[in-house]
């Protein structure tokens, strides 16, 4: 299952965030042993755990809302931060990335789905945040790209519009603020659901879970 799922990957150029969160770090070694290296948590303390006992190569990306206080729980062992949302939240991690004398790279979060549940930004917020003082003063902090998640359907043409509208974010924020930085290059969306559908409207990762480790 994990094979092929990386054989399908691997052919169309789309890097695979394992989503371990809620599994036990031996599942982590399963699949690390397999010569996965980047692995998604939602949780800081559980990103801190696991980091601190597991492999020292494994690359740890922050999928889940993150609090501003638990900011300096991961800013030591992160490797992406994909869930920023506010400027506070970018403005918490340049201060812990700076005591820790690291750049730390992040997505900017967008809100794409037709849901009330989903955190995330709005293209405008978004333009705010990248035009702010504060952002531009920042020298710990590397945006990469743009993350998403879609409606919970099964109406496969509306995820599809969704996954559309981030990219076409991705687009606008590259051409208007990135035009020049080859690292502004992620499209983060897709999970066990829906991975095909993302992958086919231009993902550069997944973030796939529960079709790798079975239901949480
Ligand atoms: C849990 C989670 C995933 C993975 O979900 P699956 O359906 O298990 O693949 C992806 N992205 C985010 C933000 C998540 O919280």
């Amino acid at each position: 299952m994990f094979q092929q799922l990386l054989n399908e990957l691997n052919a169309r150029k789309v890097a695979l965030v394992a989503v371990s969160k809620t599994q036990p770090p031996e599942r982590v070694l399963e699949l690390y042993r397999q010569g996965q290296r980047i692995f998604g948590e939602n949780r800081a303390q559980e990103l801190a755990a696991k980091a601190a006992e597991l492999p020292k190569d494994i690359v740890w990306h922050l999928i889940g809302h993150l609090q501003t206080n638990k900011v300096k729980l991961v800013a030591p062992v992160v490797g992406m931060i994909q869930s920023v949302d506010s400027l506070r939240l970018l403005e918490e991690i340049e201060r812990q990335a700076a005591a820790h004398n690291r750049v730390i790279d992040c997505l900017l979060q967008f809100y794409i789905a037709n849901e009330e549940t989903k955190f995330g930004l709005s293209e405008s917020e978004a333009c705010s945040l990248l035009e702010s003082d504060a952002f531009r003063q920042m020298t710990h902090v590397r945006i990469c790209g743009v993350m998403g998640m879609a409606t919970f359907t099964n109406d496969q043409e509306q995820v599809r519009g969704e996954f559309r509208h981030l990219r076409a974010i991705f687009e606008r924020l590259r051409n208007q603020y990135f035009p020049d930085a080859p690292h502004f290059h992620e499209i983060s969306m897709g999970m066990s659901s829906d991975w095909q559908i993302a992958a086919a409207e231009g993902a550069t990762m997944v973030r796939i879970g529960s079709l790798i480790f079975g239901e949480r």
